[in-house]
């Protein structure tokens, strides 16, 4: 085991942090060897099997290609809950955790209906069903595989979530009915900002799910608010996560078009990061 660890630490020193190489370290065994941190100890002296050792190393030559360990593992941690992902949706981050808790403190009626538009994994609707199941919660993305996975992560964790492939910019194509609450975590980053955006989120994650054109930096949220505006019940209110350049464009623009009480809220690491808006 001990040479092991100290191979894995060897190929990934200079790529991931320290701490991080430690971390990756004690993923890879859990997922290959089915150990954790303590059973590594205990068994410290004793020899991996050949084919596991061939496993690890070839996750390791992924992750020196610096693919995601969440795409690896198929698996990713999300609001305490468990969720698949691979390359058709985005690895669900931290600040959308942030948003997911502020739905959930808003004060929302027990029975609302609640929608999640461009959904993805399906990390939103479903953190939120699970925390409180008397919503009823629907969810739409424009991508078939993505709707594949939030479908299997709703069966998985257990909750009753309805989703629909459906790309949001059609949405005068078809009735919808009003919603208390809808929540969207669109794609917000900057064509221009590709430059800035590191190796493991650039090469593998889904650039439809990210990347909106330099020139038109706004445009789902833009649609999803004109959509809402019809199909929010009065008092009912718009959520967005945003790209921390935009604070100040999202809220004048839902100012705008009419929406009342826009709130800006920074994320845990200090930046611009939510809107919540109420017709
Ligand atoms: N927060 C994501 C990132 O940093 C972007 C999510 C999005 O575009 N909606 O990559």
């Amino acid at each position: 085991m001990q040479a092991t660890i100290k191979f894995i630490e060897e190929e990934l020193s200079g790529l991931y942090p320290k701490n991080e190489v430690r971390s990756l370290a004690g993923i890879l065994f859990k997922f290959i060897c089915g150990l954790s941190f303590t059973d590594l100890v205990v068994q410290k002296d004793e020899k991996i099997p050949e084919i596991k050792l061939k496993q690890i190393k070839q996750v390791v030559k992924r992750l020196k290609q610096h693919e995601p360990i969440q795409y690896i593992i198929g698996e990713t941690e999300f609001y305490g809950l468990k969720l698949t992902v691979n390359p058709a949706v985005l690895i669900p981050r931290p600040e959308t955790e942030e948003l997911v808790e502020w739905v959930l403190m808003s004060g929302i009626d027990k029975d609302a209906r609640v929608f999640d538009i461009g959904t993805g994994s399906g990390c939103i609707p479903i953190a939120i069903k699970k925390n409180a199941p008397e919503l009823e919660v629907e969810a739409i993305d424009i991508s078939e595989k993505a709707i594949e996975v939030a479908r299997g992560n709703a069966k998985k964790n257990g909750v009753d979530v309805s989703f629909m492939v459906y790309d949001v910019s059609r949405w005068r194509e078809r009735q919808w009915g009003k919603f208390d609450i809808i929540i969207s975590n669109p794609p917000y980053v900057r064509e221009l900002e590709k430059q800035y955006i590191n190796t493991n989120i650039l090469n593998f994650e889904p650039h439809q799910a990210l990347f909106v054109a330099d020139t038109d930096p706004l445009k789902f949220y833009e649609i999803i608010s004109d959509f809402a505006m019809p199909h929010l019940k009065k008092d009912g209110y718009l959520f967005f996560e945003i790209n921390e350049a935009f604070g100040q464009e999202v809220s004048e623009m839902l100012a705008m078009k009419g929406f009342l009480n826009v709130e800006l809220k920074k994320d845990l690491s200090g930046k611009d990061r939510m809107i919540k808006a109420s017709k």
